[in-house]
């Protein structure tokens, strides 16, 4: 006891000396659509944490945003819109869900029909809320790399969620020209609901992931519940939707409820939980939308020095820390190409090296990278892989060739890309996919596949 007390004194005290800035982003996927109750829990959450002065997120499914509506909460839309707003998919868990549909689409493909699905919801959920949703995260583990492009389309700049396809060192980055806060690892945890009136446990993790962040130049602590969760004792979803179920409307069943006295015993863990966190120095709750503003954008403000960006992309594929701009394979390769620094999707396939020869008459070359560069200005995406003639190499080949063919002469070198940026995936289709609603046995493999080759765009998020 008394070396915990004094560890927690040392964790405070170094946490005072290093003042790194600790951001809470608390969040509520506002999803059941089923139990009325669940209205009442949102607006109470909402309501407690105003009187806290803390604003969180509310990310809230097209439908539970609708039937608000019909249900006439007014009350409840209002006390939700004092904090941020954003989407969490437009039916959730009703079949097809997002990874379900767009396990066998492509890149571009994927988006469209993501937009295709989606967009009703974002726009009832902006018409309702009087507010465009800031941030999207998926229902359960039913992720897709296609819904990059399509949030970007939708207006939608955050990817507010957990899972664990794709993460860099458990906090924020940028992937597919989103701020992703997923896979946040140690730096995600919660007050759990059921031990007790509190829960202690989570306060000593809080305080050391705190102290951890703001000795190491600051960071996220990632934190969510659910409302219905508050009111009822199991999920909404489960019993309906379960492993590929899909029943019709009327034949959903509601979820069971807890007793008046233990929904009041969960809000007050939440309150508590709350009030430990706001107490400790140098922590600041804040929305996905204050996040867009504390980290540095997505694209490089100041010119990219191209001798430093061929240098990475010629040793290996992936993101760097260049002149103290954080930098993702791609932005590196666009500085190579001369194209204005902007937001580009990866390529949507993995492209062949098809050239046999070890040289390229510097001339062949000079079409080939203008015939890139081009691709990327007309298209905002990396193209798959570059012709030589009737000849191709892949795009990893080919930037790692453009990389080592700054010393000129009458033939360029053919190079190997090396890719670095796959170890930020999960490979495990079946583990990361793995959520009750999904079929037994869904593997979500092709998607990792197709998020993979987004790597290109990955970099972590850097402070201002
Ligand atoms: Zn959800």
């Amino acid at each position: 006891m008394v070396r915990v007390l004094i560890l927690g004194l040392l964790l405070s005290a170094w946490s005072l000396i290093a003042a790194g800035p600790v951001h809470v982003v608390l969040w509520f996927d506002t999803e059941d659509y089923i139990e009325p109750s669940s209205d009442d829990a949102a607006l109470r959450i909402a309501n407690d944490l105003t009187a806290e002065g803390v604003r969180a997120t509310f990310k809230v499914v097209g439908e539970k945003a609708r039937v608000l509506e019909k249900r006439g909460r007014r009350d409840v839309i209002q006390a939700l819109s004092r904090h941020a707003i954003g989407y969490h998919s437009n039916w959730h868990s009703v079949h097809p869900t997002p990874s379900e549909y767009l396990l066998h689409m492509g890149y571009l493909e994927g988006a469209d029909e993501f937009e295709r699905r989606e967009a009703g919801g974002v726009a009832d959920v902006k018409r309702i809320f009087g507010t465009q949703p800031i941030c999207y995260g998926q229902p359960g583990s039913s992720w897709g790399p296609q819904s990059n492009l399509a949030l970007r389309r939708l207006g939608i700049p955050v990817y507010l969620d957990e899972g664990e396809q794709v993460g860099v060192d458990e906090q924020p980055f940028w992937y597919g020209g989103l701020l992703y806060v997923f896979r946040m690892g140690k730096n995600q945890f919660r007050a759990q609901l059921n031990v007790g009136a509190e829960d202690p446990a989570a306060y000593q993790r809080f305080d050391e992931a705190s102290a951890r962040l703001a000795s190491s130049g600051g960071g996220v602590i990632s934190i969510y519940y659910h409302p219905n969760e508050f009111v009822t004792t199991e999920f909404w979803d489960a019993g309906n939707f379960s492993h590929g179920a899909n029943p019709p409307r009327e034949a959903w069943r509601k979820p069971h409820l807890r007793t008046a006295d233990d929904s009041e015993r969960c809000y007050g863990v939440l309150r508590k939980f709350v009030h430990h966190m706001k107490a400790q120095p140098g922590v600041r709750f804040v929305t996905a939308k204050d996040l867009l503003t504390l980290y540095k954008p997505a694209v490089p403000v100041t010119a990219v020095d191209r001798k430093l960006a061929a240098e990475k992309l010629a040793g290996s594929i992936g993101f760097a820390e260049v002149q103290g701009q954080s930098l993702s394979a791609a932005d590196m390769l666009l500085a190579l190409l001369d194209v204005k620094a902007q937001t580009v999707d990866g390529p949507t396939a993995q492209g062949s090296t098809t050239y046999s020869k070890g040289m390229i008459p510097a001339p062949a070359f000079q079409v080939a990278v203008k015939d890139a560069a081009e691709f990327v200005r007309r298209f905002h995406r990396l193209p798959n892989q570059v012709f030589i003639g009737a000849e191709s190499l892949s795009l990893a080949d080919f930037a790692a060739t453009l990389a080592g063919s700054a010393s000129g002469g009458a033939e360029v070198k053919v190079a190997r890309g090396r890719i670095g940026f796959d170890s930020y995936f999960s490979t495990d289709g079946k583990r990361s996919f793995n959520w009750v609603i999904h079929p037994e046995g869904f593997d979500g493999g092709p998607l990792l596949d197709l998020g993979r080759l987004q790597g290109w765009t990955l970099k972590p998020a850097r402070l201002k």
